[in-house]
């Protein structure tokens, strides 16, 4: 990919998607059929909508998905004892619990409870471990090994760079952080008790927005020239908009990632790699 600016995420992980189709194509001639199975617990809205993309997006590549449907008051005990067998099961691949869970049930447990091997969202702390001390991307979190992949294919260094990330979540914030380190950054990371938000973001060369407000990182917050990752995905009477006022924001910097179209579907594609990394380590 050319070096634009507006990051296109949507192209880069079509790319991602052809080169699994051929790695399929290959593990299914020695008679390996990938697969990954989603457990969805309840009826969120959201989750249904993450679910389905998850789903389709195995189909184009050619990897089998199962959706384990289970009611919102099921039990952890019941929850865990899915887990078990999915564990336990050859063909499955990949598990991925679609979070959040209800209140009654304690998300860690259940994290800790599938094999790390099939752990595709990269939220088992044994693979989180590998990612903070050895920089393993093998089954490490789809969403910031998206933003590294997208950075990559724009040959955009990190080296060096101020990164400042605004999020501090298990999901984006933190492990973001520690990719960056891991690829030479110079590493600071923001969230609600942070005092002099602005002071912080405006030093920033790469700047990831992973905060859960609209168009909360406005044009006085950003350097000149700047990377800027819009990971937000909030839901307003029009339509989806990212953490970033893009329009303003998109005048100042040297790239940055639309909302829809940028991390989105490139947190779809890690994931396909991630079930595919985990098959062929496993079995391949
Ligand atoms: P969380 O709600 O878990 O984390 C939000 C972070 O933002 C927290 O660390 C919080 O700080 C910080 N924050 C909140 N308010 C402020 C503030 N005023 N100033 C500074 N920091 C603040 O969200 P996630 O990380 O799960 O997701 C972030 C966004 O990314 C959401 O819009 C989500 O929908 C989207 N998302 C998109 C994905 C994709 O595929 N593109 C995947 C995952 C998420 P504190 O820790 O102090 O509370």
């Amino acid at each position: 990919v050319k070096s634009d600016k507006i990051l296109d995420g949507k192209k880069v992980a079509e790319k991602v998607e052809d080169n699994l189709e051929s790695e399929i194509k290959s593990l299914k001639e020695k008679g390996i059929e990938p697969g990954l199975t989603v457990v969805l617990v309840g009826n969120d809205p959201a989750s249904q909508v993450y679910v389905s993309y998850k789903e389709k997006a195995c189909k184009r590549v050619g990897i089998n998905s199962n959706i384990v449907d289970l009611p919102q008051d099921v039990s952890q005990e019941d929850l865990l004892a899915e887990i078990e067998d999915l564990n336990k099961d050859e063909q499955v691949d990949g598990i991925l619990v679609q979070l959040p869970l209800p209140e009654h049930i304690d998300e860690e447990k259940v994290i800790e409870s599938i094999v790390p091997e099939k752990d595709v969202d990269g939220f088992h702390p044994a693979n989180v471990g590998r990612l903070v001390t050895q920089g393993d991307m093998d089954l490490a979190p789809c969403t910031p090994k998206g933003i590294i992949e997208v950075l990559n294919e724009y040959n955009i260094d990190i080296e060096g760079k101020e990164a400042v990330i605004v999020g501090r979540s298990n999901i984006v914030g933190k492990p973001i952080a520690n990719m960056l380190l891991h690829n030479n950054a110079t590493v600071t990371i923001c969230h609600s008790r942070t005092k002099d938000l602005k002071a912080h973001t405006s030093q920033a060369d790469i700047l990831i927005a992973a905060v859960g407000r609209e168009e909360f990182i406005t044009a006085d917050m950003v350097k000149e020239g700047a990377i800027v990752i819009d990971v937000g995905i909030n839901r307003t009477d029009d339509g989806l908009v990212g953490d970033v006022e893009f329009e303003a924001v998109k005048e100042k910097v040297a790239a940055i990632t639309p909302v829809p179209g940028g991390i989105g579907p490139m947190t779809i594609a890690t994931l396909l790699e991630n079930t595919i990394t985990a098959c062929e380590q496993r079995r391949g």
